[in-house]
């Protein structure tokens, strides 16, 4: 509980007439002043629930020479979350209790953001035998989310077991949707441009297949499917049929695939190489179109800090993936415009839904967990990568002035973010 009380003078929750927000004891307060309250001056500032990210990469522990739990966190607090789900390709990998207590438990002493840890799917994310899936909910850590992300669960049997096991604690399974005999040696998305630069391309159809696979499978057993990523005016399609369907799919698109195309291939800056890989700008307006309409469900990062020997090399040797923890909302508000309450359910609300975080996603109001973020509308940035709170410096909008800055960040009435710096 907070020792401070906090009174945000003249806010705008979700672009509403301007209010003030008394923060006490972790909660918004039903009265709006009080007594030796700090005051924050909002002015012109909109107040939004504190952003989710379904989809982070932390790198520790093994590789926290290119992120920490700490570091990871730090960023998603600048960039407005209050909560972050882990993906389980470190090394160790998150495969058993063990490893999803020590994110979860690195988190909490980080206290930046709540770090909910997801679980792999299989052994290793070899693809070969099922996780302790059961082990790993019932864990300190709670897991909800399983996925192999960075490789597809491919093998049908496997997917089948892995969404009829978690079903019984209404867990979910996320996919990276990649048939991979369909990717062999693949470098960037097939199509005119990697005809022109002689890449073997990574074809729509290998994401699409696995969707709909993954649709008809979820649908068979009943369970969950959340579709990581989803990068193809094709997937748009599968997942559109899926839903009318009714089968129980929710899917993500990252903000680099709303904003960038293959064509970024041909500066061959491994800076823009990442897995799915840029596409094509029909489909970006394809996916842009689906996140407006709600077919796609929510924004997610896929933040994939990369040490710079990973990144700074030759095209082909480069491992895929690139920065987003603090450029996403400016991303999004740059595609969609100042459409809060969209943003809102994209970015919190429905992602803390699929993934079962209660404490988030909820509007700043009286009664409310105060767990949100401030945003300066107004205020143009531009991204500098030796600026960043990560420990990597992959970020592929290097240079670009960006709309929308974080002032402030509140997890449960404590701020992590204050006047747009980390408070620790
Ligand atoms: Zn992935």
């Amino acid at each position: 509980m907070s020792s401070t009380t906090y009174l945000i003078k003249g806010v705008s929750v979700l672009g509403a007439e301007p209010t003030d927000l008394l923060v006490r004891d972790g909660l918004i307060a039903p009265e709006s002043e009080a007594r030796g309250a700090q005051v924050i001056d909002a002015d012109g500032l909109v107040a939004l629930p504190g952003l989710v990210d379904l989809h982070t990469h932390l790198r520790e522990p093994g590789r926290e020479d290119a992120e920490t739990v700490e570091s990871g966190s730090r960023a998603a607090a600048l960039g407005g979350y209050t909560a972050v789900c882990a993906m389980a390709n470190t090394s160790p990998v998150a495969d058993t209790a063990g490893v999803v207590e020590q994110v979860w438990r690195l988190g909490r002493e980080a206290g930046l953001v709540d770090v909910q840890p997801i679980g792999a799917v299989t052994v290793g994310l070899a693809g070969q035998h099922l996780a302790e899936l059961g082990a790993m909910a019932t864990s300190a850590a709670k897991v909800r989310i399983f996925s192999d992300d960075g490789h597809c669960v491919s093998d049908p049997r496997l997917m089948r077991r892995a969404l009829e096991y978690v079903k019984a604690f209404d867990g979910v399974i996320a996919q990276h949707a990649e048939e991979p005999r369909l990717t062999e040696g693949a470098q960037m998305h097939e199509g005119e441009v990697s005809a022109r630069l002689g890449l073997t391309g990574w074809p729509a159809v290998a994401e699409e297949a696995i969707i709909a696979r993954d649709a008809l499978l979820a649908e068979h057993v009943g369970a969950r499917l959340h579709v990581c990523h989803v990068s193809t005016a094709g997937s748009v399609d599968v997942l559109r049929q899926a839903k009318a369907a009714g089968v129980r799919v929710t899917a993500e698109v990252t903000p680099h695939h709303l904003l960038l195309t293959d064509e970024r291939a041909t500066s061959y800056d491994p800076v823009f190489k990442v897995n799915p890989p840029l596409r094509t700008q029909n489909d970006v307006a394809a996916l842009r179109q689906a996140l407006a309409e709600g077919l796609i469900d929510i924004v997610a990062t896929d933040h994939a800090p990369h040490a710079v020997e990973d990144k700074e090399c030759e095209w082909g040797y480069a491992r895929p993936g690139m920065l987003g923890l603090e450029t996403a909302l400016s991303i999004v508000l740059d595609v969609l415009g100042p459409d809060w309450p969209l943003i809102a359910e994209r970015m919190s609300r429905t992602p803390a839904r699929i993934a079962g975080l209660t404490d988030h996603g909820h509007l700043p109001a009286a009664g409310a967990p105060a767990t949100f973020t401030l945003v300066d509308p107004a205020a143009r940035w531009q991204v500098d990568p030796t600026a960043s709170a990560s420990r990597s410096r992959n970020t592929p909008y290097a240079g670009m002035t960006l709309p929308g800055r974080v002032v402030a960040t509140f997890l449960r009435g404590e701020p992590t973010v204050l006047d747009g710096k980390a408070t620790k």
